[in-house]
């Protein structure tokens, strides 16, 4: 194996990228479409072959329909991944383990994820949030004669740091808040709640991306002295388990 090889390991010869090859090459599936586009003919041909479908998505019909048979029974395979996450005309000839698409998801929400971390390392340091943190939340409880708002004081008593990532940032349990001050009335809040992540720990730019991340039903009230009491060393930088979309 030549120096090169040996040192950037295998490359596309269509794009140059790493990973992949031409075979998946989402480029030259994409360059492939826009000559079938306008060319049609053989090249259309080839497309479909390559994709199974036809450039604007739909199915092929007549000629081509039975060029897509044979493509299929000539490659079997077809990406798990790809076909959940609707890669159009993606899939064909790699697997979930090889699936270049896979791989740059993991490797964005992994980045992302440690920008996250990072942002909530900071915001502990400065501003005391986190384990220990005092919180305050309506909640409607039973006061003896009936139902009622009304304001509870809580603790930060358990963070699962390990399960803070970019892919778990809608209503994943993320910390724990015991209450204080509930009403000795009140018997249908458990003493201790789940909450997901709160909506002003995320950063705004990865915010900014997804509807309904975290919560905002606690307000956050005292500092904590100790707020990364629990937290790893390492946590910023160690290996993070995603959270694969289901
Ligand atoms: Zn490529
Ligand atoms: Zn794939």
């Amino acid at each position: 194996m030549s120096q090169t090889r040996r040192q950037y390991g295998r490359r596309c010869s269509w794009c140059f990228k790493q990973g992949h090859n031409k075979r998946t090459c989402p480029s030259y599936t994409a360059h492939l479409k826009r000559v079938a586009e306008k060319h049609g003919g053989h090249s259309l041909v080839m497309y479909v072959k390559r994709t199974g479908e036809m450039p604007d998505g739909s199915k092929p019909t007549g000629e081509l329909a039975a060029v897509k048979e044979t493509a299929k029974k000539a490659s079997k395979r077809r990406c798990s991944w790809c076909v959940k996450m609707r890669m159009v005309g993606e899939g064909y000839g790699h697997n979930r383990r090889t699936c270049p698409h896979r791989k740059t998801w993991h490797a964005d929400q992994t980045r992302d994820s440690r920008e996250l971390r990072q942002s909530i390392l900071n915001r502990a340091e400065a501003l005391g949030v986190g384990m220990g943190s005092l919180v305050l939340a309506k909640k409607y409880v039973y006061n003896g004669n009936g139902f009622d708002w009304q304001k509870v004081v809580g603790m930060v008593v358990k963070v699962d740091w390990d399960a803070i990532d970019t892919t778990r940032l809608k209503g994943k349990p993320i910390i724990t808040v015991r209450w204080q001050n509930l009403p000795a009335t009140e018997r249908y809040t458990a003493t201790e709640e789940d909450f997901a992540i709160p909506r002003s720990w995320i950063p705004e730019d990865i915010a900014k991306r997804g509807w309904n991340l975290g919560q905002d039903s606690l307000k956050m009230l005292g500092k904590s002295s100790n707020p990364l009491a629990t937290c790893p060393k390492d946590w910023v930088d160690r290996p993070i388990t995603l959270c694969e979309p289901a």
